[in-house]
């Protein structure tokens, strides 16, 4: 099974300082929605490892976050694609779990739910701790340079970041490289 795994904020959407908390303040990246659906025709499906700690602090509720999740799953596939899946950690940062990001509890229930070894399985993100907690269960490291990462164009990748990682513009980039490395197999004639 062809399995990526992606950050949900700055890297699907934009990244907001006051949090993501409604369907309103959901809104997608230029072409991120595209690239997904392009990854899915490729043969690639697609899960959203997220930290949400807006739950946890009280700031959104878990009907406000499956209302957001409907509206991102509605736009993706109004294009032909699909996200399989949305794993998040609803902890706040002093709550001692084991999912929040850059832990790699969420990566083990992707890999659970999904049956896959995660060991070569791409994980791209905006920061270190989306990288980090996927390259801690075998996952090989993309960031993007939207969301917080933006501010990273033209820089050196500073050492917080796996040194293996590799850099994309975009999510669409990011796709455009996977899918001209992986070809799709041919169609049934
Ligand atoms: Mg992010
Ligand atoms: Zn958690």
């Amino acid at each position: 099974m062809k399995l990526v795994i992606l950050d949900r904020d700055g890297t699907i959407n934009h990244e907001s300082d006051e949090f993501v908390k409604s369907p309103e303040e959901w809104i997608p990246l230029p072409g991120a929605l595209e690239a997904i659906a392009r990854l899915n025709h490729a043969g690639w499906h697609v899960a959203v490892a997220t930290n949400q700690s807006g739950l946890g602090r009280g700031l959104f509720d878990v009907a406000s976050l499956n209302a957001i999740h409907a509206k991102m799953h509605k736009a993706v596939s109004a294009l032909g694609g699909r996200i399989d899946a949305v794993f998040y950690c609803p902890h706040g940062p002093d709550e001692g779990c084991q999912c929040r990001k850059p832990n790699p509890g969420l990566f083990e229930q992707i890999g659970e739910r999904f049956g896959v070894d995660l060991r070569t399985v791409p994980v791209v993100g905006d920061t270190p701790r989306d990288l980090v907690a996927g390259v801690a269960v075998g996952c090989l490291p993309h960031l993007v340079l939207t969301g917080r990462a933006a501010s990273l164009k033209g820089h050196p990748l500073p050492e917080t970041f796996p040194s293996h990682t590799r850099v994309h513009n975009d999510l669409a980039a990011f796709a455009d490289w996977l899918i001209a490395k992986v070809p799709a197999p041919p169609r049934p004639a």
